[in-house]
Order: structure tokens, then sequence, then C-alpha cells
């Protein structure tokens, strides 16, 4: 009698080698393609760095049981490309690791590790313990967690204000942690003559970071949680959600989408708060939002490539935006001072792509004038995945461009 061999479980055991692919696309055509690819609910392929122009890299997570498809689908259509990330899962299993060790440090020491990424809880009580971060601000409640916006004030009310915000898009965790640290830099270095106050929302996507904690399968979610009528996706993308050329180009109405706009400007908790705080504010100066990644310091437009408004009022000649490109210069060069970290700059529009329903497009078209937004280290070789080691050098490069835009915002009152 023959016995039935059972299934190798060899299959079981081969481990789930999801990789992120640098595709360059070199036409229209192959952008088209690219961008159908990732409409493709088959394959749950997931651009890390959208694909915007011919020539311009882009950034493609690829579960492990579509790589071969990919591959094949690439090939075939002649889009070149080469492995950046060859196992994803070795990432996140290191990440893991240090996290855990780092998490048993600090509570035999009862610190707060600046070096290491923290759960949504772990950021609000840091933020409650520290010294430096005042709250509020405000709190209010986003979805089903709480957000935190700190205040550092030297007195006064309604005095000009700054605001910065780390973490729309959840799986960018080294801009949390840069706002973690950030934040305790803040009042020792600010100073106490200040004549601004400085509004600082760490977490504002809180839903989604605590979701990106869950597990590997959330650690690269960057939208919100809402549930989108009529669709088994769920999410909005915070950064084309904004009333400022909702709906446009560079963003999409699938559900489905990482760029999903959402179902009307304003439409998401995290975004519809800053808006009623900035507006209900009234002289804030100055917005800048941090991202990651891909080394970039970007200004308005991002929908649309008409000059800002600025641009006879600053008397700039025929250079568009001098004013804010020669701040944007000297910030991307202090920041390049610190380790020679290499940033581009200019406008959204210019840098990447077009982008509508952007955060520093709706900031400037209400009112505030110096409107940055930043994408953090690195170029792609660890992306979204960037190493806890890397969290204090990004932080510590990063302020003097901060500091760079505080200080001249607070020289160059209007
Ligand atoms: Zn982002």
């Amino acid at each position: 009698m023959l016995l039935r061999v059972p299934p190798c479980p060899l299959m079981a055991l081969t481990p789930r080698r999801d990789q992120v692919l640098r595709v360059t696309a070199s036409n229209e055509e192959q952008i088209a393609l690219l961008r159908a690819l990732d409409e493709r609910e088959d394959l749950q392929v997931d651009f890390w760095r959208d694909p915007t122009k011919p020539g311009r890299p882009s950034d493609l997570h690829v579960p492990f049981p579509s790589l071969q498809a990919v591959k094949i689908f690439l090939e075939s259509h002649g889009i070149s490309y080469s492995i950046m990330i060859e196992d994803v899962q070795q990432l996140l299993d290191e990440e893991k690791k240090t996290m855990m060790l780092a998490r048993g440090l600090e509570r035999s020491a009862s610190t707060f590790d600046f070096a290491s990424y923290h759960t949504l809880d772990e950021v609000l009580c840091s933020a409650e313990d520290g010294p430096n971060l005042r709250q509020p601000g405000t709190t209010w409640a986003l979805g089903s967690h709480p957000a935190l916006s700190a205040q550092f004030s030297t007195g006064g009310s309604n005095r000009p204000a700054i605001w910065l915000d780390t973490g729309i898009h959840s799986r960018e965790w080294v801009t949390q942690a840069t706002g973690v640290w950030t934040a305790n830099k803040v009042t020792p270095q600010w100073g106490l003559n200040c004549l601004m106050d400085i509004f600082f929302e760490i977490v504002t996507n809180p839903d989604g970071y605590a979701f990106t904690h869950r597990g590997d399968s959330s650690r690269c979610w960057a939208p919100t949680r809402s549930i989108n009528a009529g669709s088994s996706c769920v999410g909005v993308d915070p950064n084309r959600n904004w009333d400022a050329g909702f709906g446009g180009a560079g963003s999409s109405s699938s559900p489905c989408s990482e760029t999903y706009r959402g179902p009307y400007a304003h439409s998401e908790s995290e975004v519809k708060s800053i808006v009623d705080f900035i507006l209900g504010h009234g002289n804030v100066k100055a917005l800048i939002s941090i991202h990651s990644y891909s080394q970039m310091l970007m200004f308005p437009y991002g929908y649309k490539r008409t000059p800002a408004p600025d641009y006879q009022e600053l008397g700039v000649g025929n250079k568009v935006w001098v004013h804010e490109v020669s701040l944007a210069k000297k910030a991307v060069n202090d920041l390049a001072a610190v380790y020679g970290t290499e940033y581009t700059y200019g406008s959204i529009v210019d840098t990447i792509y077009v982008a509508s329903g952007t955060t520093v497009d709706w900031a400037y078209e209400n009112g505030v004038k110096y409107s940055y937004t930043f994408e953090l280290r690195d170029t792609g070789r660890y992306g979204f995945l960037l190493p806890s080691t890397q969290i204090i050098p990004t932080a510590t490069e990063t302020w003097p461009a901060l500091l760079d835009i505080m200080l001249h915002v607070q020289q160059h009152p209007y």
C-alpha cells in the first residue's frame, strides 16, 4: 500500500520577500501603464514614490505573490527597473527588534529614547511628560484617537504664529520621530524673545499611525482610516483632501487609490481640524508640513503652473518666487552643511509633479504666505523603513532649515 505523501511544506516556509522596485518610465505611455498597474486590485502593488514624468524614478512596493507578474509586466513593456529593497521583511524584522530593545531600555531607565520609533501612546505620553512640549495647544479627537497640538508661546494673545505638522502620512515614521525631537528642541533654541507662537501637531494622522503599528501588513499605511461609502477600500489621502484645486490632476477619485482625494474637500477630520484652527486663529504666518521621503523642500503651487499671486507684490522682476526660492535655497544649504545630505527644492509642480488638494497650497491661498513642505530622508534606499539610527541625524540636520524659515518669517512680518 502506498502512503499518500502530504503536500510539501516548503512553500509555507518560504519567507515572504516583498520587494521595492525602482522603476523608471521613459515616456508618457509607460507612465500610463504604471498607473494602470497601480489600479489593478489583484496585484496589490503600492507606489512609495509615484510615477510622474519620464526619466524620474518611481518606487514600487510589490507583495511577494505579485513579484513575478509585475516583473514580467515591466519587462514585456520595456520599462526599466532595478531592485531597491531586496527583502522588505528583513527591514521590518530589524525595525521591530530595535524597537523592542529600545523599549526595554527605556523602561529600565525611565527615559524617552529619541533615537527610537514609538507607538502613538508612547508619543502622546512623552508629550505629557516632556518638560518642553506644552499641551495644549489644542487637543482634538480625530477618528478614534486624540491628536495633540502643542503650543509654544512666551505669552500674549493671538500673536503671529507658525504651524508645523508631522506624520499626516502615517507610514512616514521618521517625520513623527523628528517631530518629537524637534518639539523638545524648540523651547530652548527658540528663546524667550520670540515674537511668534508655534503650534506643532506631531501625529497628524493618529488613526493611521496606530494602524501602522498593528503589524507588518499595515506598516506602510499612509492614508486616514475613513470608511469610504460604497467601497471596500478604506482611507483618504490627507494631502489631496484640501480645498485648493481639489479634485484636479494628481489626485484620484478612486477610493482604492493611494491618492484618493476623498468625497469632498476637508472631508477628513485630520484636515478639517487644521483648517478650522488656522482660519480661527487668523494670524498664522507660516506653515511647514513635514513628509518623507525624497529629500526635498517645496512650496506652492502644486495644483497649477501659473505664478503665485505674490509674484507682482514681491517685485521680483522676471524671477518667479525668487523670495521663497532663496529662502528654500538657504534652508537646504544649511541642512546640507550638517552631514552633507542633499535636498532639491522648488515649487511642488516643478520639483515633482502636479498634485491637487495639498496642505501647502491651501495654506498659501488662505493667507499663509510662507508655506513649505519637507520630504525628509532618504532617497529610497530604505524609503519609509528608514532605520531608527537615522532619526537623530535626520532631525538634527532638519533643524537649521526649520530655523531658517522660522527666523525669516519673524524678521519679515506681513
Ligand atoms: Zn507624505
